[in-house]
């Protein structure tokens, strides 16, 4: 009697799981980082489309008409809010949609910047673990038979972030302390820089919407003189010219290539957010540690 019982839920899950592609809950993350963190909470009982995709600026973002269909046609929007998506909520409400929003970095405490909120968040593996979470509460709240699904792939994830989180600190603990500085295009690192102890000085602010002044490239340039900053960045999402002119009027040594706002493509060095912040923290440590 007992095995008929058990036989017959199992008949009964399988009939209520997803089939491919049908069923499953769609799922509209803003840019390829969160993504990231869907599909990982997710798995195969979740459709994700990302609106800002690999290696472009989600702060200069100008939504397209398909973005509008695709927000349509979702349950949930995930964002990650602290003002990163200014464009968002005329496209959801061009959209006519009723997915719900949700906010991934709901109870992080924002880094701020005079009266802005730093949205970069994500740069600290401690609070990608609270993006996690939040992405896993919200999902079972809108599809309540794989919450389970939901939090056991969230337990995987986090244990992972939990792995690369010591990785960043013992790497960046193998810099020698007056070289734990370097000039970034934008000041997206601002959470990793608390997070890890490496200092980032960037020409432009917490977005990239402003170019650079005369002034404030004159500023970075002094800086890296007096304080002897021992190299420069690029970042995948923005303009190589400014950070290849500072090396050239220096002599700072070009690092390489960090990304910040955004992922690559499958070929790309930084497909995933795990990618992401290994490629980061090998970049700075092969310049800076030695
Ligand atoms: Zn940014």
């Amino acid at each position: 009697m007992r095995r008929l019982l058990v036989l017959t839920c199992l008949v009964l899950v399988s009939a209520i799981a997803p089939a491919r592609g049908e069923g499953r809950l769609n799922v509209v993350a803003s840019f390829s980082i969160l993504g990231d963190f869907v599909r990982n909470v997710g798995g195969d009982r979740v459709n994700v489309t990302t609106l800002v995709g690999p290696n472009s600026d989600v702060h200069v973002y100008a939504p397209a008409p398909a973005d509008a269909k695709k927000i349509a046609d979702a349950r949930l929007v995930i964002i990650n809010g602290l003002g990163l998506e200014g464009w968002l909520p005329r496209l959801v409400q061009s959209a006519g949609s009723k997915a719900a929003i949700v906010t991934a970095t709901d109870s992080i405490v924002p880094r701020k910047l005079g009266v802005a909120a730093d949205p970069h968040a994500w740069q600290s593996v401690a609070n990608a673990r609270i993006y996690v979470t939040n992405i896993s509460e919200s999902l079972s709240a809108a599809d309540p038979a794989g919450a389970a699904a939901y939090r056991a792939h969230a337990q995987a994830y986090l244990a992972k972030l939990d792995v690369l989180d010591r990785e960043v600190r013992e790497a960046a603990a193998q810099i020698p302390p007056p070289r734990r500085k370097v000039i970034s295009t934008h000041d997206a690192f601002g959470y990793f820089a608390a997070a890890y102890g490496i200092e980032f000085i960037a020409p432009l602010g917490v977005s990239t919407e402003s170019e650079a002044s005369a002034r404030d490239i004159a500023g970075i340039i002094t800086e890296i003189r007096t304080r002897k900053i021992p190299a420069v960045f690029l970042e995948n999402i923005s303009d190589p010219r400014l950070i290849g002119r500072i090396s050239a009027e220096t002599g700072a040594r070009i690092g390489g290539t960090l990304y910040s706002d955004g992922l690559t493509d499958e070929k790309g060095d930084a497909p995933t957010y795990i990618d992401m912040v290994r490629h980061n923290i090998k970049a700075l440590t092969s310049v800076l540690a030695n």
